[in-house]
């Protein structure tokens, strides 16, 4: 595939899709870098915008499908490729699509986007939820959610937990807002991810887990177990028993706690028969 002269239309970037276009190619450069593009891939970009990812993975996979909620930004794009059979672009909201109306779920796929903010997570989680997950994820996303979804026990959240339970995070590099036109008011930071391809719910199921998180994370300057009763509704004793059960002491923070911990916890609310 290749690319004609682009058309030389003005539009104006709209904020309600968190249109900040990359403008630096060497940073475009990095991220694409990041999936290890190989030329037999199959890749789905999400919110390619006015192309500046896809055209250095135009060159370097076999498959690219990029999909693209503007209307003008989709059209224009379709206009400066050649399209080929080997190249798609959807013009659709990346929250409504099934991949597998796409791709076969026999076939792997790897997933890259510099992500509109205001749907970053959103996005990464309908991905990561799918029948057919991508085998690989790369995004640009605000550095604070991009710092969440790779924290550590002692600052972690719910998302970190929730994403971290999913695929394992790295995370990459961070750039400054004036690598995009126009500029946001925050740094971006570039994650990978690697979903699992086994849940690590073992017994009980993933939403129910994240029920607990989520109660867990109800108030995070408390003391977990006041987070847990109080949003559970159940006994102190109760939830004292539970922590101490799971080996968690009962003064932590919630952000404290490690996937393992929270995974754990679980372990001992399904033993006693606790309805989440
Ligand atoms: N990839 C381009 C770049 O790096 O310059 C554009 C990135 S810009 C941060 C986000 C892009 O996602 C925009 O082109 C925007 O129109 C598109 N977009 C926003 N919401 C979307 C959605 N729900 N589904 C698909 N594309 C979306």
């Amino acid at each position: 595939m290749s690319f004609s002269t682009p058309v030389n239309r003005r539009m104006k970037p709209k904020k309600s899709l968190g249109q900040n276009f990359l403008i630096d190619l060497n940073v475009a450069h990095r991220i694409v870098d990041a999936i290890s593009p190989l030329t037999t891939d199959t890749v789905v970009e999400i919110g390619p915008g006015k192309g500046i990812l896809t055209k250095i993975l135009a060159g370097r996979v076999e498959y690219l499908i990029c999909i693209e909620m503007d209307d003008f930004l989709s059209q224009n794009l379709k206009s400066k490729l050649n399209a080929t059979a080997k190249f798609k672009i959807i013009n659709a909201d990346a929250l409504k699509i099934d991949i597998s109306d796409v791709i076969p779920l026999s076939t792997q796929y790897k997933l890259i986007g510099n992500l509109p903010y205001n749907v970053a997570s959103p996005i990464i989680r309908h991905y990561l939820t799918m029948d057919n997950k991508p085998s690989f994820i790369t995004v640009m996303l605000q550095k604070e959610v991009a710092d969440l979804i790779a924290a550590k026990p002692g600052k972690m959240g719910y998302l970190s937990v929730e994403f971290q339970l999913r695929s394992t995070v790295e995370k990459l590099f961070t750039v400054h807002p004036s690598v995009f036109k126009p500029a946001p008011k925050v740094k971006s930071t570039v994650i990978t991810m690697k979903p699992h391809e086994k849940s690590k719910i073992i017994a009980g199921s993933e939403s129910e887990f994240l029920t607990l998180v989520r109660a867990g994370f109800s108030a995070p300057r408390k003391q977990i177990h006041n987070c847990l009763q109080h949003s559970l509704e159940l006994s102190k004793d109760l939830i004292w028993d539970i922590l101490k059960l799971a080996g968690i002491d009962l003064k932590n923070r919630p952000q404290t706690l490690s996937l393992e911990d929270w995974i754990r916890l679980y372990t001992v609310f399904l033993e006693r028969g606790v309805n989440l």
